[in-house]
Order: structure tokens, then sequence, then C-alpha cells
């Protein structure tokens, strides 16, 4: 399987900061977006961070502590371990933030979401933290592979909110988890076979705030794979987005 991948980011029309961040690294195979939040620029701190230390856990030697996590946990199928991996990197990540936030005050309380997609062979394997997202299309549909971990998302699965109306709700955007701010976490985590054709999208919640999957799923269907990135981003500024968006576009062939 050969990979493209195509990214962009975008402040928006009201922040004065970006505290999204993003990452391709094709050869490895890992695709990166992370949605930072906390006062005075923190939230760039935290979503760099986050994204920098899963990188290097994901590429690098596994250090004893992840090699014994493994063991322990009987993990020998090799989707097992990578997501057990994945899981370790986010809360290295996590660890780095607080340890970050600690030894600088006006850094307090910052956290970022993350959501992650390897891709090994014909396996992408797929972590998450938060309610930034990862969308698969393949064969001309849509599909959405993560659940946000927010109170709105708990309520819906809980039968008592409609998504309809949970996307009007002010305070939609409280996450159930985050890393850093929330110190250990439990990401999401999944494998699937990857097929020619198939092309991953992670984003930002600045995508998927204005833009529902119905409009998310027609910009994809017209839209060449190398323009992917652009073009949704330019979409949801048109479609009156506050937020930073963020959009990172992976094509299987
Ligand atoms: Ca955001």
């Amino acid at each position: 399987m050969e990979l493209e991948a195509y990214a962009r980011t975008d402040v928006g029309p009201v922040r004065e900061h970006n505290e999204d961040a993003w990452m391709i690294d094709l050869e490895s195979g890992v695709f990166v977006v992370a949605d930072g939040m906390g006062g005075h620029a923190a939230g760039e701190v935290a979503s760099a961070l986050a994204t920098e230390t899963v990188h290097e856990v994901l590429v690098g030697a596994p250090d004893p502590e992840e090699t014994r996590l493994v063991r322990d946990h009987g993990l020998e199928d090799s989707a097992d371990v990578l997501r057990e991996r994945l899981r370790y990197a986010m809360n290295q990540a996590s660890i780095r933030i607080r340890r970050e936030s600690e030894a600088r005050p006006e850094t307090r309380g910052m956290g970022t979401t993350l959501v992650v997609l390897v891709v090994d062979g014909d396996h992408a394997h797929l972590a998450h933290v938060g309610d930034s997202r990862a969308y698969l299309w393949r064969a001309g549909r849509l599909v959405r592979l993560t659940r946000d971990h927010t109170v709105v998302q708990q309520e819906i699965d809980n039968g008592n909110l409609s998504p309809e109306l949970a996307r009007l709700l002010p305070n939609k955007h409280i996450l159930t988890q985050s890393v850093g701010f929330h110190g250990p976490v439990e990401p999401d985590t999944t494998t699937r076979m990857v097929e020619p054709g198939d092309v991953f999208v992670l984003c930002s919640d600045g995508l998927t705030d204005p833009l529902d999957d119905d409009a998310l799923s027609k910009i994809i269907a017209a839209t060449p794979i190398d323009m992917l990135a652009h073009v949704l981003v330019e979409e949801a500024l048109k479609a009156g987005t506050e937020d930073n968006v963020t959009v990172v576009a992976v094509g299987v062939t």
C-alpha cells in the first residue's frame, strides 16, 4: 500500500492563536491531529507537546516500561501490541504536559485532544482522546470512526439528547477526557484493514462544528485527495467556523 497525505490548518477569523497541531510522517505511517486548550497560548504548547511525544514514542524503540506493559498484558498479536503502544504514547504525552504545566504556572490546566492514525502494511490503527475526529471514506460512503469524548455525546448515547439538538448546545465541547488536563487517559483504539482508494480524514472540531457528516461527505465525494485538506478547511471557514480548523487527509493507493 502506498500512502499520500496532505494537511492544512487555519487560525480562523476570531482566535488570536492557532492551538491546533498536526503531523504527517509518511515514512512511518503516523498521522496526528491535536486541539489544545488552556489560556495564554498554553493550548498550543499542549497540542505541540502531545503531537511530538506521541510521534517520538511510536517511531522510537519501546522503552522498558512499555515492554513490561506489553509482556504483562500477554500481548502477542501485532495489532494488540500496536494499540497498546498508542495507549502508552498518549499517556506519556499526558505526563509530559502535566510536568510542563507544573514547571510553568502560566500554563496550568492546559490539555489537548489527540487523534492518531498509524498505517502499518494493510492495517490501520486508530486511537483518540477528546473530540477531534477520524473519518473513513470508502466506496462512496463516509464513516465516522471516532466517538467524541464529550458530555453531550454521553447524553446522546444514553438516549437523552438527539444529535441534531446536541450540535446547537453552547457547552457541547465539554470533554470527558483530555490529554494532560485529565491526567491518565483511556483512549479508544481500533484496528481495521485498509483498502486501495481509502481516504482517512483527521480533523479538529473547527471543521465539524459548522459542517455535519452529510456536508463533509458531499465535499469529499467531489474533491481529489491532494486538494481535500485545503477545500475542507475552506468550506469550514465559509460556513462560519469561529475556531481553529485543522485537517489531515490520508489517501491509500
Ligand atoms: Ca477546537
